[in-house]
Protein backbone atom coordinates (compact mmCIF):
# COMPACT_ATOMS: atom_id res chain seq x y z
CA UNK A 1 0.00 0.00 0.00
CA UNK A 2 1.49 3.29 -0.42
CA UNK A 3 0.59 6.47 1.37
CA UNK A 4 -0.23 9.83 0.94
CA UNK A 5 2.86 12.39 1.57
CA UNK A 6 1.66 16.21 1.71
CA UNK A 7 3.27 19.60 2.64
CA UNK A 8 1.49 22.56 3.67
CA UNK A 9 3.72 24.96 2.02
CA UNK A 10 3.32 27.80 4.61
CA UNK A 11 5.77 30.43 6.59
CA UNK A 12 6.02 30.14 10.26
CA UNK A 13 3.84 33.46 10.99
CA UNK A 14 0.21 31.59 9.34
CA UNK A 15 -0.87 31.27 11.97
CA UNK A 16 -5.06 31.07 11.71
CA UNK A 17 -6.42 32.95 15.02
CA UNK A 18 -3.69 35.28 16.32
CA UNK A 19 -4.89 38.96 15.75
CA UNK A 20 -1.37 40.14 15.49
CA UNK A 21 -0.66 37.50 12.35
CA UNK A 22 -3.88 38.09 10.57
CA UNK A 23 -3.30 41.34 8.30
CA UNK A 24 -1.57 39.91 5.35
CA UNK A 25 -0.54 44.09 4.50
CA UNK A 26 1.97 43.42 7.97
CA UNK A 27 3.62 40.17 6.76
CA UNK A 28 6.42 41.38 4.93
CA UNK A 29 7.62 42.87 8.62
CA UNK A 30 8.31 39.61 9.60
CA UNK A 31 11.39 37.47 8.61
CA UNK A 32 10.71 34.94 5.82
CA UNK A 33 12.32 31.44 6.64
CA UNK A 34 10.44 29.80 3.90
CA UNK A 35 13.05 28.78 1.65
CA UNK A 36 15.73 27.56 4.11
CA UNK A 37 12.94 25.29 5.84
CA UNK A 38 11.64 24.05 2.39
CA UNK A 39 14.89 23.47 1.18
CA UNK A 40 15.37 21.12 4.77
CA UNK A 41 12.38 18.88 3.69
CA UNK A 42 13.41 18.84 -0.32
CA UNK A 43 16.88 17.59 0.82
CA UNK A 44 14.80 14.69 3.29
CA UNK A 45 12.67 14.29 0.22
CA UNK A 46 15.42 13.70 -1.89
CA UNK A 47 17.32 11.48 0.26
CA UNK A 48 14.57 8.79 0.42
CA UNK A 49 13.48 9.10 -3.16
CA UNK A 50 10.08 10.40 -2.40
CA UNK A 51 7.22 12.60 -4.08
CA UNK A 52 5.08 14.56 -2.05
CA UNK A 53 2.13 16.68 -2.56
CA UNK A 54 2.57 20.41 -1.71
CA UNK A 55 0.08 22.46 -0.70
CA UNK A 56 1.04 26.03 -1.84
CA UNK A 57 -0.31 29.30 -0.32
CA UNK A 58 -0.73 31.65 -3.01
CA UNK A 59 0.90 34.24 -0.88
CA UNK A 60 3.85 32.24 -0.97
CA UNK A 61 3.45 31.68 -4.68
CA UNK A 62 3.53 35.35 -4.92
CA UNK A 63 6.72 36.29 -3.24
CA UNK A 64 8.73 33.06 -4.27
CA UNK A 65 8.03 31.93 -7.79
CA UNK A 66 11.45 30.39 -7.43
CA UNK A 67 10.53 27.97 -4.87
CA UNK A 68 7.71 26.76 -6.57
CA UNK A 69 9.67 25.85 -9.85
CA UNK A 70 11.91 24.32 -7.63
CA UNK A 71 9.72 22.30 -6.26
CA UNK A 72 8.25 21.24 -9.45
CA UNK A 73 11.81 20.22 -10.65
CA UNK A 74 12.24 18.02 -7.98
CA UNK A 75 9.14 16.17 -9.05
CA UNK A 76 6.40 16.87 -6.55
CA UNK A 77 2.62 17.96 -6.95
CA UNK A 78 1.94 21.29 -6.49
CA UNK A 79 -2.04 21.94 -5.05
CA UNK A 80 -3.62 24.98 -3.16
CA UNK A 81 -3.69 25.97 0.46
CA UNK A 82 -5.45 29.47 -0.38
CA UNK A 83 -3.85 32.71 -1.05
CA UNK A 84 -4.24 34.15 2.57
CA UNK A 85 -4.40 31.70 4.67
CA UNK A 86 -8.10 31.91 5.78
CA UNK A 87 -10.26 29.51 7.33
CA UNK A 88 -13.19 28.80 5.14
CA UNK A 89 -15.69 28.99 8.18
CA UNK A 90 -14.46 32.41 8.72
CA UNK A 91 -15.10 33.40 5.08
CA UNK A 92 -18.59 33.84 2.63
CA UNK A 93 -18.94 31.98 -0.08
CA UNK A 94 -17.91 34.79 -2.38
CA UNK A 95 -14.36 35.48 -0.37
CA UNK A 96 -13.69 31.61 -0.20
CA UNK A 97 -14.03 31.63 -4.06
CA UNK A 98 -12.15 34.85 -4.93
CA UNK A 99 -9.81 33.51 -2.07
CA UNK A 100 -9.03 29.63 -4.31
CA UNK A 101 -9.55 31.83 -7.37
CA UNK A 102 -6.42 34.19 -6.43
CA UNK A 103 -4.51 30.86 -5.34
CA UNK A 104 -5.15 29.15 -8.54
CA UNK A 105 -4.24 31.33 -10.66
CA UNK A 106 -0.96 32.33 -9.46
CA UNK A 107 0.20 29.14 -9.45
CA UNK A 108 -1.05 28.17 -12.30
CA UNK A 109 1.18 31.00 -14.30
CA UNK A 110 3.79 29.62 -12.39
CA UNK A 111 3.46 25.62 -13.21
CA UNK A 112 1.99 26.19 -16.24
CA UNK A 113 -1.09 23.95 -15.81
CA UNK A 114 -4.26 23.16 -13.60
CA UNK A 115 -4.24 22.86 -10.42
CA UNK A 116 -6.17 19.58 -8.97
CA UNK A 117 -5.82 19.49 -5.41
CA UNK A 118 -6.65 21.70 -2.60
CA UNK A 119 -6.54 22.04 1.62
CA UNK A 120 -8.25 24.49 3.55
CA UNK A 121 -6.19 26.36 6.23
CA UNK A 122 -6.18 24.18 9.84
CA UNK A 123 -8.65 21.61 8.14
CA UNK A 124 -11.72 24.25 7.84
CA UNK A 125 -14.41 22.90 5.40
CA UNK A 126 -16.93 22.10 8.09
CA UNK A 127 -20.37 21.03 8.35
CA UNK A 128 -21.16 24.96 7.99
CA UNK A 129 -19.35 25.40 4.56
CA UNK A 130 -21.63 23.23 2.54
CA UNK A 131 -20.75 24.99 -0.39
CA UNK A 132 -16.99 24.58 -0.41
CA UNK A 133 -16.69 21.39 -2.46
CA UNK A 134 -18.78 22.68 -5.13
CA UNK A 135 -16.97 25.67 -5.14
CA UNK A 136 -13.53 23.64 -5.36
CA UNK A 137 -14.95 21.47 -8.21
CA UNK A 138 -16.30 24.29 -10.65
CA UNK A 139 -12.95 25.97 -10.65
CA UNK A 140 -11.11 22.34 -11.56
CA UNK A 141 -10.15 20.92 -8.39
CA UNK A 142 -10.94 17.19 -8.87
CA UNK A 143 -9.64 16.46 -4.98
CA UNK A 144 -9.33 18.28 -1.51
CA UNK A 145 -8.27 17.25 1.56
CA UNK A 146 -9.44 19.79 3.72
CA UNK A 147 -11.35 17.25 6.20
CA UNK A 148 -11.63 15.96 9.51
CA UNK A 149 -13.34 12.69 11.44
CA UNK A 150 -13.23 14.81 14.83
CA UNK A 151 -15.77 15.98 16.98
CA UNK A 152 -14.37 19.24 17.86
CA UNK A 153 -12.79 20.88 14.82
CA UNK A 154 -15.35 18.67 12.34
CA UNK A 155 -17.71 16.06 12.57
CA UNK A 156 -17.07 12.53 14.40
CA UNK A 157 -19.13 10.78 11.43
CA UNK A 158 -17.19 12.58 8.50
CA UNK A 159 -15.19 10.59 6.12
CA UNK A 160 -12.29 8.62 7.60
CA UNK A 161 -10.91 7.20 4.02
CA UNK A 162 -11.01 8.98 0.63
CA UNK A 163 -13.81 9.09 -1.00
CA UNK A 164 -16.19 10.76 -3.25
CA UNK A 165 -18.87 13.45 -3.18
CA UNK A 166 -21.13 14.60 -5.82
CA UNK A 167 -21.75 18.49 -6.55
CA UNK A 168 -23.24 20.17 -9.32
CA UNK A 169 -20.18 20.49 -10.91
CA UNK A 170 -19.07 17.11 -10.48
CA UNK A 171 -18.02 14.54 -8.55
CA UNK A 172 -14.79 15.46 -6.39
CA UNK A 173 -12.51 13.58 -3.94
CA UNK A 174 -11.97 13.58 -0.43
CA UNK A 175 -8.65 12.61 1.02
CA UNK A 176 -9.21 13.23 5.20
CA UNK A 177 -7.49 13.47 7.99
CA UNK A 178 -5.50 10.11 8.58
CA UNK A 179 -6.95 9.21 12.36
CA UNK A 180 -7.51 6.24 14.45
CA UNK A 181 -10.45 4.40 16.63
CA UNK A 182 -9.69 5.22 20.57
CA UNK A 183 -13.67 4.05 22.13
CA UNK A 184 -15.81 6.56 20.36
CA UNK A 185 -13.47 9.16 18.83
CA UNK A 186 -11.32 9.34 15.91
CA UNK A 187 -7.62 10.45 17.06
CA UNK A 188 -5.02 12.23 14.66
CA UNK A 189 -1.57 10.98 14.68
CA UNK A 190 0.15 11.15 11.58
CA UNK A 191 1.05 15.15 11.00
CA UNK A 192 1.43 18.47 13.11
CA UNK A 193 0.77 18.63 16.29
CA UNK A 194 0.08 14.90 16.94
CA UNK A 195 3.04 13.09 15.08
CA UNK A 196 5.09 15.45 17.14
CA UNK A 197 3.26 14.21 20.29
CA UNK A 198 2.60 10.43 19.68
CA UNK A 199 5.54 8.18 19.80
CA UNK A 200 7.43 6.92 16.51
CA UNK A 201 6.78 3.35 17.31
CA UNK A 202 2.81 3.92 17.86
CA UNK A 203 2.67 5.61 14.84
CA UNK A 204 4.41 3.73 12.39
CA UNK A 205 2.57 0.91 13.95
CA UNK A 206 -0.81 2.45 13.21
CA UNK A 207 0.09 3.06 9.46
CA UNK A 208 1.59 -0.56 8.83
CA UNK A 209 -1.64 -1.81 10.32
CA UNK A 210 -3.45 0.47 7.54
CA UNK A 211 -1.37 -0.68 4.85
CA UNK A 212 -2.27 -4.22 5.89
CA UNK A 213 -5.81 -3.85 5.88
CA UNK A 214 -5.48 -2.04 2.04
CA UNK A 215 -5.85 1.32 3.15
CA UNK A 216 -3.86 4.42 2.86
CA UNK A 217 -2.75 7.05 5.07
CA UNK A 218 -1.94 10.31 5.03
CA UNK A 219 1.35 12.20 6.65
CA UNK A 220 1.46 15.82 6.61
CA UNK A 221 4.02 18.34 7.61
CA UNK A 222 5.16 22.11 7.40
CA UNK A 223 8.18 23.69 6.63
CA UNK A 224 7.94 25.30 9.93
CA UNK A 225 8.55 22.42 11.76
CA UNK A 226 12.11 21.63 10.28
CA UNK A 227 13.31 25.13 12.20
CA UNK A 228 14.02 25.08 15.74
CA UNK A 229 14.73 28.49 15.91
CA UNK A 230 11.97 30.49 17.74
CA UNK A 231 9.63 33.02 16.63
CA UNK A 232 9.88 36.45 18.35
CA UNK A 233 6.31 37.19 18.58
CA UNK A 234 4.64 36.24 21.64
CA UNK A 235 1.99 33.21 20.55
CA UNK A 236 -0.85 32.88 23.07
CA UNK A 237 0.69 30.04 24.89
CA UNK A 238 -2.36 27.07 22.98
CA UNK A 239 -0.73 28.41 19.81
CA UNK A 240 2.79 28.34 21.03
CA UNK A 241 2.31 24.40 22.54
CA UNK A 242 0.57 23.64 18.72
CA UNK A 243 3.39 25.28 16.83
CA UNK A 244 6.57 24.50 18.80
CA UNK A 245 5.87 21.22 20.88
CA UNK A 246 8.31 18.65 20.16
CA UNK A 247 9.57 20.48 17.33
CA UNK A 248 12.81 19.06 17.32
CA UNK A 249 11.52 15.32 16.97
CA UNK A 250 9.67 16.24 13.48
CA UNK A 251 12.50 15.56 11.28
CA UNK A 252 13.74 12.27 12.87
CA UNK A 253 10.32 11.10 12.95
CA UNK A 254 9.61 12.01 9.31
CA UNK A 255 12.74 10.06 7.90
CA UNK A 256 11.88 6.97 9.65
CA UNK A 257 8.46 6.78 8.24
CA UNK A 258 9.89 7.69 4.42
CA UNK A 259 12.29 5.04 5.17
CA UNK A 260 9.65 2.39 6.14
CA UNK A 261 6.66 3.26 4.07
CA UNK A 262 5.57 4.21 0.75
CA UNK A 263 4.60 7.35 -0.03
CA UNK A 264 3.08 9.21 -3.46
CA UNK A 265 1.47 12.62 -3.73
CA UNK A 266 -2.23 12.45 -3.37
CA UNK A 267 -2.48 12.96 -7.31
CA UNK A 268 -1.20 9.81 -8.19
CA UNK A 269 -2.71 7.65 -5.36
CA UNK A 270 -6.37 8.56 -6.64
CA UNK A 271 -4.59 7.97 -9.96
CA UNK A 272 -5.87 11.63 -11.50
CA UNK A 273 -2.50 12.15 -12.98
CA UNK A 274 -4.39 11.50 -16.87
CA UNK A 275 -6.59 13.95 -15.63
ZN1 LIG B 1 -1.84 26.00 6.77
Amino acid sequence: MINALTVDLEDWYHICGVEELSNPSEWHNYESRIIKNTDRILTILHQYGVKATFFVLGYIASQEPGLIKKIIDAGHEIASHGFFHQRVFELSEKEFEDDLVRSLDVISSITNKGVVGYRAPEWSIRDSTPWALSILRKHGILYDSSMVPLTRMGNRNNPVSPCQFKTEYGKIWEFPLTTTKLFWENIPFSGGLPLRMVPYFYIISKLNRMNREGRSGMVYIHPWEFDNQKTKIDLPLSRRFMHYFNIRVTRKKVEGLLKHLQFAPIRELLDLNKC
